[in-house]
């Protein structure tokens, strides 16, 4: 029951079988999952899709396992809603949150890629499996992994959040922290995966684990009622997320589920790490790689993989790209939790802040619909806030002392 033919490389298109591979053998292209969409288009309907489980499986046809899914059956499928409070003051019509804050299950956007990374690496009889993180993908893949028996290693920088390094000890995982950033990170797990034969999520596993990012488009196009929205604002750390949403519409519209994949996509980053945003700001072909230095640790990668192709994607549907300094991100997140009842972390701050800017630059109109795509939870990156907020007072247990606070605060 397999709709995956075998993997191509993205720039010189040499196929291959599908295999725990990380670049192109002849140009070290990164690779590309191939499906065959004849077949797919033949056996998915959309009442079939609408009438399986609430999850993200219910798209499995077109993500990349060939069995069943074995790992992180539950994930997927968060609330898209409309946001009309947040709308008034942003002064637009249409807008809605897709909230994957409330994923399950460590509250990330990262569930689904780790769940279709964790059972393609059972497919291929792996034991192991580790993962480079900003911090979102450790929580996932400690946890996705002591639920489904198997051992993990976890290497991040050592000064992430401190929810996000306890919310990885606490599920049992080899959880490392490396004196560097996040590239150094990732530069030193792929001599590590070539030596020892793990399935690394983000660097041999990287085709597959990738396309589980489809996901979030095809949940956004069907809670729409099958359409997809004018506009798109999406967090960018290595570039996946967005690429992925961007070929999820293209996809759905050559099944013929929508009638158009025209969504202008908008990348949205940290002004204190923007390769990304800046290369299609000053409209060049290639990112510069930057140091990062943000509160938006999840979103800090200096030089990210698929950078180049979210640029693409991005200039290609006429979107844009914008990023927001760290008191802007703090600001979006307390307009997002006080207008939504929504506490994103750091990176929806980010998201948030540019649909701002975006909206007030004119490149976003006030009459047609955007979504927002909110990837993480707010109780993950408290250190971002707390220092923003008041304390709360605290009083005697009696009637008097509230009377006389409550009276004292109308004078004030
Ligand atoms: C990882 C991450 C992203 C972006 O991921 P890409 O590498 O661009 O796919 C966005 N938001 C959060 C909260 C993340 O953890
Ligand atoms: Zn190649």
């Amino acid at each position: 029951m397999s709709y995956v033919s075998g993997l191509k490389c993205r720039e010189c298109g040499k196929e291959r079988e599908k295999a725990p591979i990380h670049v192109c053998e002849l140009c070290f292209g990164p690779l590309e999952v191939v499906y065959d969409y004849e077949k797919i288009g033949k056996d998915l309907t959309k009442n079939k899709i609408q009438s399986r489980a609430p999850n993200m499986w219910r798209y499995r046809e077109l993500l990349p396992i060939d069995g069943e899914p074995t790992v992180g059956r539950q994930v997927g499928f968060t609330p898209l809603r409309r946001a009309d409070r947040l709308a008034k003051v942003l002064g637009i019509k249409e807008l809605y949150i897709k909230n994957d804050a409330v994923n399950y299950p460590t509250l990330s956007f990262k569930d689904r890629v780790v769940s279709v990374a964790l059972s393609k690496a059972r497919e291929f009889g792996f034991k192991v499996v580790a993962c480079a993180s900003t911090g979102n993908l450790a929580n996932s893949v400690a946890a996705l992994a002591a639920a489904a028996d198997l051992h993990s290693f976890v290497f991040i920088p050592y000064d992430l959040e401190a929810t996000k390094v306890l919310g990885t000890m606490i599920y049992g995982t080899n959880l490392v922290g490396i004196k560097g950033t996040y590239d150094e990170v990732n530069r030193l797990c792929s001599e590590i995966a070539g030596k020892y034969n793990w399935a690394f999520v983000n660097i041999n596993m990287r085709a597959f684990y990738a396309e589980g990012s489809k996901s979030m488009g095809y949940e956004i196009a069907e809670q729409l009622g099958w359409k997809i929205p004018q506009h798109i604002v999406v967090p960018m750390a290595s570039g996946s997320l967005l690429t992925k949403i961007h070929k999820s519409f293209y996809e759905l519209e050559q099944l013929g589920f929508i009638s158009s994949s025209s969504t202008k996509m908008y990348g949205a980053q940290a002004t204190g790490c923007a390769p990304i945003s800046t290369c299609v700001k000053e409209n060049q072909d290639f990112f510069k790689p930057v140091k990062p230095n943000t509160i938006a640790k999840s979103l800090a990668i200096g030089n990210p993989a698929d950078g180049y192709y979210a640029a693409k994607a991005i200039k290609q549907t006429g979107g844009w790209s914008e990023d927001v300094s760290d008191d802007e991100i703090i600001d979006a997140i307390r307009l997002l939790a006080e207008t939504e009842g929504v506490f994103a972390e750091t990176a929806g701050g980010v998201t948030l802040g540019c649909a701002q800017k975006l909206i007030k630059d004119g490149r976003i109109p006030l009459d047609e619909s955007l979504v927002i795509c909110i990837t993480g939870n707010g109780l993950k990156t408290q250190e971002a806030v707390v220092h923003k907020l008041d304390k709360p007072p605290i009083i005697q247990p009696s009637l008097k002392a509230f009377e006389e606070l409550y009276e004292a605060n109308k004078k004030s």
